[in-house]
């Protein structure tokens, strides 16, 4: 077989404390998962199953990079969130069994264009534009699921600049990891590759050209980048 032109490059993560990398398949957001940030959005923490949402593979963002601020926004946002590496597939995996499908977790930003996704709310039109763009994922070196410690029971924070946005525990995401696997896994089938953003606690808000980003989640390599001049 020829390809009529030239294979896209596969997109991939690091892992940390290793020279082999992660091929990203697919990366599936959750919204809405922690209730302070919910209700910092206007809605109601409790009336809403899982909502999901996706970003292209190729939006992945290594830690260190400058990233140029994105096109069609003036209102930049980050969310800071506990990534899960999808290591062994399946459809409608119950949730006893959830965990045995995670290869491993990082910590990463769901970069918004928080205006466009405002007037998309608004206008009951798709998030693509607001979530999905170039660069809009970066995201912090894997490590194994067994080297992890609990992800899911953990701080999570951000710093901009040196000042502290986002400190939360990932502890207190409404809906847990095991619950967002088998959810997700009832709409798609999940592929070794896939990646899932599971969500941001509140304090998220604007970064400009010039910001320095770090972040990090107990027991997990952080994840440092900045925005452009
Ligand atoms: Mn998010």
């Amino acid at each position: 077989m020829s390809f009529a032109i030239a294979p896209p490059p596969q997109p991939s993560v690091a892992i940390a404390a290793s020279d082999q990398r992660f091929p990203v398949r697919r990366i599936f957001c959750v919204g809405r998962n922690y209730a302070d940030h919910v209700r910092e959005m206007g809605n109601d923490p409790k009336s809403e199953p899982p909502l999901f949402f996706s970003k292209p593979a190729d939006a992945v963002v290594e830690s260190g990079a400058a990233i140029v601020y994105p096109s069609n926004t003036s209102n930049l946002h980050h969310e800071v969130e506990l990534v899960i590496a999808i290591g062994i597939g399946g459809s409608n995996i119950d949730e006893a069994s959830a965990l045995s499908h995670v290869w491993g977790y990082a910590v990463g930003v769901d970069l918004t264009r928080r205006d466009r996704q405002a007037e998309a709310k608004k206008a009951g039109t798709p998030w693509d534009t607001a979530k999905g763009f170039d660069h809009s994922a970066p995201v912090g070196a894997l490590t194994p699921a067994s080297a992890s410690g609990d992800p899911a029971r953990a701080r999570i924070w951000i710093k901009v600049n040196g000042e502290t946005r986002q400190d939360a525990a990932t502890g207190d995401m409404i809906w847990s990891v095991p619950e967002i696997i088998a959810a997700l896994s009832r709409w798609w089938e999940l592929k070794p590759g896939d990646l899932i953003f599971t969500g941001s606690p509140s304090g998220v808000a604007a970064l400009n050209p010039g910001d320095t980003i770090e972040c990090g989640i107990d027991g997990l390599a952080p994840l440092s980048f900045s925005i452009a001049r």
